[in-house]
């Protein structure tokens, strides 16, 4: 198939020299650099029941941070309380006769595969790299353990795995967000997943588990999303490193995670970071805010935008987006920034760029999109006035300091799903989405195109990982080359029947460019 490869490895060698490629290969790390690699005391220590400290934070962050730092479709047309019996107590076969995964309820696979092929229509990337394959299998032999949300999106991304010759097991990064229809139509149709809506804690480890852990079935590569699971291979298989040749990993956290690992000499693969390359970047947080930020508001609150006071704070990507939307529908909007380009971009837009106590008192709408924690404070809540409207876009749950909330003289009132009224003893009420998670995440869909960027990156990095020649990667974490970023980007143009113009020989020797890109300098911002 002609993903761009060659490239690839012209741009690796740039961004990080590969020295000596017996040297750097994984199985000679292993066996000629102890260093490398990792001791848990506690590796014998008994999971199912007990989750370990570490896997409680990490969990916790799973749990709390709504989607870690990506983005699926919230929307699940099935009611998870119909069946109170917990999947891990059910014997469910597919029609095939097989058993090989746990879902809520195997006998929504019909809705669910409606609802994949309702995605399939907006992901038309994804499509055409089946296409392009042509028989060609170049995840021949590839057996992918996947945690990521579990949507149709996600579904299509899996099953494009499998049509490109993977095997996969897959479960769900987050207890809330999996399509229970989609996770039984993956199931009906061969894959192994473990997953539904409304995991209890020990329930996510055991999901994670069965992928991992599975007699005659060792994975070799890792597509992850939050870290929780490279977390669980680290801490309970590390030997299953040995035949692992990549992790791709998409969230900013399980990005941080890995960047740690391997400051610290312990990352034993090469590592894809897929949440910093720019199809990511550019398209999840820009423009997935700016289309999902106006349905999260008015699902849960029916307000009207118009002439309203909103106050975003933070005005990078995530901000810029759902500033663009919001001043589209005429909300009076001020920026909140620490950095003084990011504020003079806020000015050169039209906005006011102002500090949160200046505008609190007066502002209908409180959203966060800044990556931060306790931006918005105790005591900005108490000064804000009736009926405002508070709510977060950014990083987990921790940019509003919702804890503080919990005290004696406030009553928390549930007023809607995601939708709480904080009162204030003098009748004050607050309205808090989502309790300070990703909005989006929470309280809308996201739509499929963008997911549909990120899913293709995805698919790319782990074709990259796996059939890269042996020391083209360390065990280092790499961005995608930006050839990839570019063919994932061209794969999305035909769906606007857009036109890209080519470089004559001429231009491209004026530009000192090669005709096949990549276009752009690896510092280039866009
Ligand atoms: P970014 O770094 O481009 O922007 C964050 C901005 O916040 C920066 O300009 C920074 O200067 C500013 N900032 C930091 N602390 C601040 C403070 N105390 N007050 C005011 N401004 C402050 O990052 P981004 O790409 O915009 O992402 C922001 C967050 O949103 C991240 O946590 C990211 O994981 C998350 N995210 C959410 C979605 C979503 O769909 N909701 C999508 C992508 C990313």
């Amino acid at each position: 198939m002609s993903v761009p490869d060659s490239a690839v490895g012209d741009e690796m060698k740039q961004a990080k020299e590969v020295e000596d490629a017996e040297k750097y290969s994984f199985m000679a790390t292993v066996t000629k650099a102890p260093k490398k690699q990792i001791q848990f005391a506690d590796d014998m220590q008994e999971f199912s029941k007990f989750p370990t400290k570490t896997g409680r934070r990490s969990l916790s962050r799973s749990i709390s941070q709504s989607s870690t730092d990506s983005y699926s479709s919230a929307a699940s047309y099935t009611d998870s309380s119909d069946d109170e019996v917990s999947p891990r107590e059910k014997q469910q076969t597919n029609s095939k006769g097989s058993s090989n995964f746990c879902v809520k309820n195997i006998k929504q696979a019909e809705f669910g595969r409606r609802e994949i092929e309702i995605a399939e229509q907006d992901m038309s990337a994804l499509i055409s790299l089946r296409k392009r394959a042509q028989g060609e299998k170049p995840l021949a032999g590839a057996k992918i353990v996947g945690c990521t949300h579990i949507t149709a999106q996600t579904a299509v991304l899996i099953e494009t795995l499998c049509a490109l010759g993977a095997q996969c097991r897959w479960s769900a990064c987050n207890i809330y967000s999996t399509q229970n229809e989609v996770a039984a139509a993956l199931a009906e149709a061969g894959v192994a997943v473990f997953a539904w809506k409304g995991e209890s804690e020990d329930d996510f480890w055991w999901c994670i588990d069965r992928c991992v852990n599975m007699d005659g079935w060792q994975a070799n590569m890792i597509l992850d999303d939050g870290g929780d699971l490279t977390h669980w291979v680290y801490k309970k298989y590390p030997n299953v490193f040995k035949k692992i040749r990549g992790i791709v990993e998409e969230s900013v956290t399980g990005v941080h995670r890995l960047y740690q690992l391997s400051k610290a000499g312990k990352l034993c693969v090469p590592a894809m970071n897929v949440n910093d390359s720019v199809t990511k970047q550019k398209f999840d947080n820009l423009y997935c805010c700016r289309e999902s930020i106006l349905d999260g508001l008015k699902r849960t609150t029916d307000v009207m935008f118009g002439g309203k006071q909103v106050v975003v704070c933070g005005y990078g990507e995530v901000g810029k987006g759902c500033c663009a939307a919001l001043k589209a529908l005429g909300a009076i909007v001020n920026i909140t920034e620490i950095d003084p380009i990011c504020a003079l971009q806020a000015c050169m837009d039209g906005f006011r760029v102002v500090k949160l106590n200046e505008v609190i008192r007066q502002v209908d709408v409180v959203i966060t999109c800044t990556g931060n924690k306790n931006v918005v404070t105790r005591e900005h809540l108490d000064r804000m006035k009736n009926s405002c409207i508070v709510c977060n876009m950014g990083h987990s749950n921790t940019e509003i300091d919702v804890t503080s909330l919990r005290t004696p003289e406030l009553t928390w009132e549930r007023v809607r799903s995601q939708v709480d009224h904080v009162i204030w003893p003098d009748g004050k009420r607050v309205v808090l989405l989502a309790e300070g998670r990703l909005l989006n995440l929470s309280c809308s869909t996201v739509p499929t195109f963008v997911l549909s960027i990120t899913a293709t990156t995805q698919a790319l990095a782990l074709i990259e990982l796996y059939n890269a020649p042996e020391g083209r990667y360390k065990q280092d974490v790499y961005l995608l080359p930006k050839k990839m970023d570019e063919y994932v980007a061209s794969l999305h143009l035909p769906s606007f029947d857009a036109h890209l113009t080519e470089l004559t020989d001429d231009q491209a020797k004026y530009l000192g460019l090669n005709k096949n890109g990549p276009f752009k300098p690896n510092y280039y911002r866009y």
